[in-house]
């Protein structure tokens, strides 16, 4: 098997069109994946012949929703290298962080108490920690990041105190594309009995994850990143410190029994699934991991580095143009501004030359802080894209400068 990625892109309809009648070149994956055909179908195909409300009805339809929906959860364990009941289906990477805040939080987190997290964290993994410490009188600490757009493990060593309660960290930064080394964040937290929390949101789409071999506490990420649909995702936690949670939301299907006088909770994950769930979009994303596992993966991490060479190489080649995070060893990901042009300006005059870039804060305000700029454009790139994308979008910023002399 070997990375093919003209047959990859074939299986994307989307990729297809012509905004403009240009070639579209999408180069904004990480703020959401396209879907390849096997997504759309297995969706349909739920709806066509198995949709029914999970684990209720006792006849043949029901059964068979039933068995899809359990047979995702199954499938995406075995993608993470955890647990079926470790697995919690969530509307995506931010219901995951709130989830562990409200439930987990509420109950370990304390007046005077200190949550770690880093300056590149996205606003999902910073203010559902941020509504925790207002309520339980606790506080944020940040581990700075350098001038490449790292974070260093010296910090984390110093600022892991006897305060602290949980290190929420993304394991790689939807800005800058820099890789944070999580095995050795969780190897110094656990040294210090403090639980580590994953943002795996960008994480997932480009680079085989194995929450065992992290040695992460809580793992969070999105379907729709990753090629599967919106609306469904995946929070990961250890069985033991599940188990031990209060619920979050109340509901159907997280209780064992219910009287007036009190309520028996279901055993996990189904304690933390109240209602009944996206069993499409969960169907969807296991038809997303079985794409995701026909592939040759290092091939396409391959693939993938050289797009983000290519790109890097071509992209200094633009006058007054400077990269934002320069990190060796990044995701595809690059953020840049150019001198006198602002990034909205940019993100439009690509959009008509058929160049789909994000223009803005990334909901990462304090790393733009952190840079000294109010916005960047991203080209953040996924296995389906070519080097013809990465000169389509150079010769873009070409007309932009010419435009903006
Ligand atoms: N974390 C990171 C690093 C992200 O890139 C994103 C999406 N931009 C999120 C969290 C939030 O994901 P979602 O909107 O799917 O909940």
């Amino acid at each position: 098997m070997s990375f093919d990625v003209e047959a990859v892109r074939r299986q994307f309809p989307v990729l297809a069109q012509r905004p403009y009648g240009k070639r579209l070149a999408f180069l904004d994956s990480g703020a959401t994946s396209q879907k390849p055909q096997s997504v759309i179908d297995a969706v349909t195909r739920f709806y066509d012949r198995d949709n029914s409300n999970v684990h209720r009805g006792v006849y043949d339809l029901a059964e068979r929703a039933t068995a899809a929906f359990e047979g995702a959860r199954k499938k995406i364990a075995r993608f993470i290298g955890a647990e079926p009941r470790e697995v919690i289906f969530t509307r995506g990477t931010t219901e995951g962080v709130n989830l562990v805040a409200q439930s987990w939080g509420r109950a370990s987190v304390g007046p005077g108490d200190e949550i770690l997290v880093t300056g590149m964290e996205h606003h999902s993994n910073i203010v559902p920690w941020q509504l925790l410490a207002a309520e339980k009188g606790a506080k944020l600490v940040v581990v700075p990041v350098d001038d490449r757009g790292e974070v260093h493990l010296a910090d984390f060593e110093r600022l892991i105190g006897p305060r602290t309660r949980i290190v929420a960290v993304t394991q790689v930064s939807n800005v800058l594309g820099t890789v944070n080394p999580i095995r050795e964040i969780t190897r110094l937290a656990h040294a210090r009995g403090v639980p580590v929390l994953v943002d795996g949101a960008q994480a997932v789409p480009h680079e085989k994850v194995d929450v065992r071999d992290l040695d992460a506490d809580f793992y969070v990420f999105s379907g729709h990143k990753m090629f599967g649909p919106t609306g469904i995702g995946v929070l990961y936690g250890k069985a033991k410190i599940l188990e031990a949670m209060p619920p979050w939301q109340g509901g159907g299907d997280m209780i064992l029994s219910v009287s007036f006088e009190g309520t028996k909770f279901n055993t996990i994950p189904y304690k933390f699934e109240a209602g009944t769930p996206d069993a499409a979009g969960a169907v969807g994303l296991g038809a997303a991991v079985d794409w995701l596992e026909g592939l040759d993966r290092e091939g396409a991490r391959a693939h993938e580095r050289d797009l983000l060479d290519h790109a890097t190489r071509r992209l200094q080649e633009l006058p007054g143009l400077r990269i934002i995070g320069t990190a060796p060893g990044k995701a595809p990901v690059i953020s840049f501004v150019m001198e006198g042009v602002h990034p909205h300006d940019v993100g439009t005059i690509l959009d008509h030359e058929g160049v789909a870039v994000r223009a803005g804060h990334h909901c990462a305000q304090p790393l733009m802080e952190r840079f000294g700029v109010p916005a960047t454009v991203r080209a953040s790139m996924a296995l389906y894209n070519t080097r013809e994308d990465v000169d389509q979008l150079v010769q873009g910023l070409h007309r932009v400068r010419e435009m903006f002399p």
